[in-house]
C-alpha cells in the first residue's frame, strides 16, 4: 500500500549544472541562439544580392566560415558563445563592407550589426566600442569627399543615426538592467516566501521536543486513514504509549531530565517502526502509533520491540536507569469512527496500567 509521510527533503543537484547556470540562464543561452540564426538569414540575404547581380561569391564564403566557427563554439564552448558571437558580427559586418564598391555610401549603416547585437546582450561597453567603430569608419568613408554638399550631408545622417542608435542603445540596455534587476528581487521573494511557507508547515506539524508529529497532525492523518479505509480496506492498528511513572521521573531528576527521557523514547519508537507507519506525540508523557499494512501479530512485533528497547535503554542522565512504557493497541477491523478505534486503544491501555504496566494490551 505504501502510506508514508514525508519530512522536508533537501533536493540535491548537479554541482557543474549550478555552475554553469550561474554564469548563463538558458533563457541568456537562448540568445546566442537567436543571433545566430539571424546571422544565417543576412548570409542569405547577402548570397541572394551577390548571386543576382553577378558578384563574387567570396565573401559568402568566409561569412559562411565564421559563422559555422560561431557555431562549433555554441555548440562545443557556450561559455564563450557570447564573446564570439559579438566578435564575428564585427568580422561579418566588416566583411560584407570589404567587398561592397566604392560608390555605395551606406556602407558605414553596416555597422551597426555589432551595436544591435551589444544591445541583444546588454553589454554597454561593447555598444560604445561598436559605435566609436561605426563612426571612425564613417569618417574614413566619407573624409575624403567631405567638399561635396551631398556627401556631406549624406555624412551627417550616417553620424546621426548611428549617434541615435548608441543613445536609443544605452537607454535599452538600462531599462533591461533594471526588468532583470527588478525580476531578480522579486524571484528571490518569491523563494524566501516558500522556503518560509515550508518552515511553517513544518512548524505546525512538528512536535518541537521529539520531532515526532503532533497531537494535530496526527488527528489529520489518522481521520484521513480511517476515511480511506471505506474505499480502499487494508490492515491498520493504533497503539498508544504511556511513559510509566514519569512524574517520578520529573520529581527525582527535574524536569531538563525528563524531556531528555521523552527524546529518547521518541527516537527509541522512530527506530523500530517501519515506512508504512506514523508516530506521534499526543501530549505530555504519551504517544501514538499507526501501523499499516501489516497483519496484527506483526505489528505487534514491532510495539513489542519498542517496549523491550525502551525498557533496556539506559539514560546516562538517570544513573543509567530506564524508563519503561504501557502499550494499548488495537486492531481496526474494517468499520467504526475515529473515536471508537481511539477509545478501544485507550482502554487497552488503561488495562496495560491496571495489570502491571510495561506491557502491551491488545483490545
Ligand atoms: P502512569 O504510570 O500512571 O502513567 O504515571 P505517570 O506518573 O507517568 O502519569 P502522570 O499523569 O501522573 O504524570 C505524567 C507526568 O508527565 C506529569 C508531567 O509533569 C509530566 N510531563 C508532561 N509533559 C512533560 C514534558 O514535556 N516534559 C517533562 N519533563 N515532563 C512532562
Ligand atoms: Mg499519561
Ligand atoms: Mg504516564
Amino acid at each position: 500500500m505504501g502510506i508514508s509521510v514525508e519530512y522536508i527533503g533537501i533536493a540535491t543537484g548537479n554541482e557543474d549544472h549550478l555552475m554553469f547556470n550561474s554564469l548563463y540562464t538558458p533563457r541568456q543561452l537562448n540568445w546566442n541562439r537567436v543571433l545566430l540564426n539571424a546571422f544565417w538569414i543576412m548570409l542569405l540575404v547577402h548570397l541572394l544580392n551577390q548571386m543576382l547581380n553577378s558578384h563574387s561569391l567570396l565573401p559568402d564564403l568566409m561569412i559562411l566560415g565564421v559563422i559555422l566557427l560561431l557555431e562549433c563554439i555554441y555548440k562545443w564552448k557556450t561559455v564563450l558563445s557570447e564573446i564570439s558571437i559579438t566578435i564575428g558580427s564585427y568580422f561579418i559586418s566588416s566583411l560584407i563592407i570589404a567587398f561592397l564598391s566604392e560608390n555605395i555610401h551606406v556602407k558605414p549603416f553596416f555597422l551597426l550589426l555589432p551595436l544591435l547585437v551589444s544591445m541583444i546582450y546588454l553589454e554597454t561597453l561593447y555598444l560604445i566600442l561598436s559605435s566609436t567603430a561605426a563612426l571612425l569608419y564613417t569618417a574614413v568613408v566619407f573624409g575624403r569627399r567631405v567638399g561635396n554638399e551631398d556627401m556631406r550631408i549624406e555624412m551627417i545622417l550616417t553620424i546621426s543615426i548611428i549617434v541615435a542608435t548608441l543613445l536609443t542603445g544605452l537607454a535599452v540596455i538600462r531599462r533591461g538592467r533594471d526588468l532583470i534587476r527588478s525580476l531578480e528581487s522579486s524571484e528571490k521573494s518569491e523563494q524566501d516566501l516558500r522556503i518560509q511557507n515550508i518552515i511553517m508547515d513544518r512548524l505546525s506539524k512538528i512536535d518541537p521536543l521529539t520531532d515526532l508529529y503532533n497531537h494535530k497532525t496526527f488527528h489529520e492523518y489518522f481521520g484521513w486513514l480511517i476515511e480511506h479505509q471505506e474505499s480502499n480496506p487494508f490492515p491498520m492498528q493504533l497503539a498508544i504509549l504511556d511513559i510509566d511513572n514519569f512524574k517520578k521521573v520529573n520529581d527525582t531528576y527535574g524536569h531538563s531530565v525528563g524531556d531528555i527521557a521523552l527524546k529518547q523514547v521518541a527516537a527509541t519508537i522512530l527506530k523500530h517502526i517501519g515506512a508504512d507507519d506514523f508516530a506521534a506525540r499526543y501530549g505530555g508523557e504519551e504517544f501514538v502509533v499507526i501501523l499499516t499494512a501489516k497483519p496484527l501479530e506483526a505489528a505487534h512485533e514491532i510495539m513489542e520491540r519498542v517496549r523491550t528497547s525502551i525498557a533496556g535503554l539506559p539514560i546516562a542522565e538517570m544513573e543509567g536507569k530506564s524508563v519503561t512504557v504501557s502499550i494499548g493497541m488495537h486492531d481496526f477491523q474494517g468499520s467504526g469512527s475515529k473515536s471508537l478505534v481511539f477509545q478501544k486503544a485507550d482502554d487497552a491501555l488503561y488495562e496495560a496500567k491496571k495489570t502491571g504496566k510495561n506491557r502491551i494490551v491488545i483490545l
